[in-house]
């Protein structure tokens, strides 16, 4: 069976299935918002993408980057509305800005998934958002694992919420990231892989 690779910028290099940023989900990421929408343009864009997609994203907010945080938070909150009109799952790009991802989909009582790309928090944050489901927690949560992860975070988190991704990294080939971590959990590889395709399905199998 085909490995899957949950969310990169490149295609793919070595008969992979990717989701590819850009192809498979577009979004605004919070790097790279102009204040202006005429110049962004790319809210038609996604709309008029509608059913193709697999998903809304990388979308979300960074605390860490130079865009202003008011408008990383304004976009946000169109991009899980979006998210939810179109049905289609988010993905997440968080950086220190998790109360406010949780506080905007509550408030949009946001029900699709909400895949946290690049996940490196750890185990009990993970715990933590599982714990949150329901129609107005904002909850659902998944877990793409890049090839930089703590590494009890990746020991706690249940498969059936575990994604695996190479991102930006095309040295890292993911043939290697999944052999990693079948043997860091235990399970044969096999397994794994029948679980990346559940997941795939339970996630996308309506798209
Ligand atoms: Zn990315």
């Amino acid at each position: 069976m085909e490995l899957i690779d949950f969310h990169t910028h490149h295609p793919s290099l070595a008969g992979e299935r990717v989701i590819q940023d850009g192809i498979d989900t577009r979004g605004r990421h919070p790097w790279h918002l102009t204040p202006s929408p005429s110049q962004r343009g790319d809210e038609t864009h996604i709309e008029n993408y509608g059913r193709k997609l697999l998903a809304i994203g990388e979308s979300g907010l960074d605390k860490v980057c130079d865009t202003p945080y008011d408008l990383q938070l304004q976009v946000f909150r169109k991009e899980v509305a979006l998210s939810e009109n179109l049905r289609l799952p988010l993905f997440l790009h968080c950086v220190r800005a998790i109360d406010d991802v949780l506080r905007i989909r509550q408030e949009l009582h946001a029900q699709q998934p909400c895949i946290w790309h690049g996940y490196r928090g750890n185990a009990q944050q993970i715990k933590q958002l599982l714990s949150i489901m329901g129609e107005n927690g904002g909850g659902l949560f998944y877990f793409s694992f890049g090839i930089r992860y703590n590494e009890q975070a990746l020991l706690n988190c249940p498969l059936d919420r575990m994604l695996l991704e190479t991102d930006e990294d095309t040295l890292h080939p993911i043939a290697n990231h999944y052999a990693q971590v079948a043997q860091l959990r235990g399970i044969t590889l096999n397994s794994l892989i029948n679980q990346m395709h559940t997941n795939f399905l339970t996630l996308f199998g309506n798209n």
